[in-house]
Parts: structure tokens; sequence; C-alpha cells
């Protein structure tokens, strides 16, 4: 099934900010956060808000960058590995 720009998707990335309080969940940082995808769009991961994190800009890249590092969200527990530091 093929959608141009899901409006759901958009919706629930709002969503996920929001519950989130516009917050990098690595961070705490509030600079130019966005939602990433825990499990990917392209691999099956659907826009849904609990397969949502909000990231700041630098986490977000840094996540990316570096497959290393994953991202689970348990409730609303988030357990990171790779990330240097707290
Ligand atoms: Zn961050
Ligand atoms: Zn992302």
């Amino acid at each position: 099934m093929k959608m141009n720009r899901p409006y759901e998707h958009r919706k629930a990335q709002n969503q996920r900010r929001e519950l989130d309080l516009d917050i990098c969940q690595l961070c705490a940082s509030i600079k130019n956060v966005q939602a990433h995808h825990i499990f990917e769009y392209s691999k099956g991961g659907s826009a849904i808000v609990e397969g949502m994190i909000t990231l700041c800009e630098d986490c977000h890249r840094m996540i990316h960058k570096d497959d290393r590092i994953r991202i689970s969200k348990m409730e609303n527990e988030i357990t990171s590995s790779g990330v240097g530091g707290r």
C-alpha cells in the first residue's frame, strides 16, 4: 500500500513530541527536537506514537550515524547503549 505523506504519520510525530514535552529523550535538550522512528518506517515500522522517540538534532544525527546505538522504549523507560556519558 502506497501513501503520500500520510496524515497519520505527521499526527503521530506531533503527538510523540507532545508526550515527550518537546524534550530530547537522550540528553534532555530542547533544541531542535524531532521525532525519530525507533522502528524504521521503511522496515515495517508504523507511524504510531509508540514507535517513535523525541530527540534533539544532535542525538538524532548520532543515532543515524552510529548503528551500534540502539534505542528501545519500554513503557516510559528508555534504554540506550553505546551512548557515552550521561
Ligand atoms: Zn539530545
Ligand atoms: Zn530518525
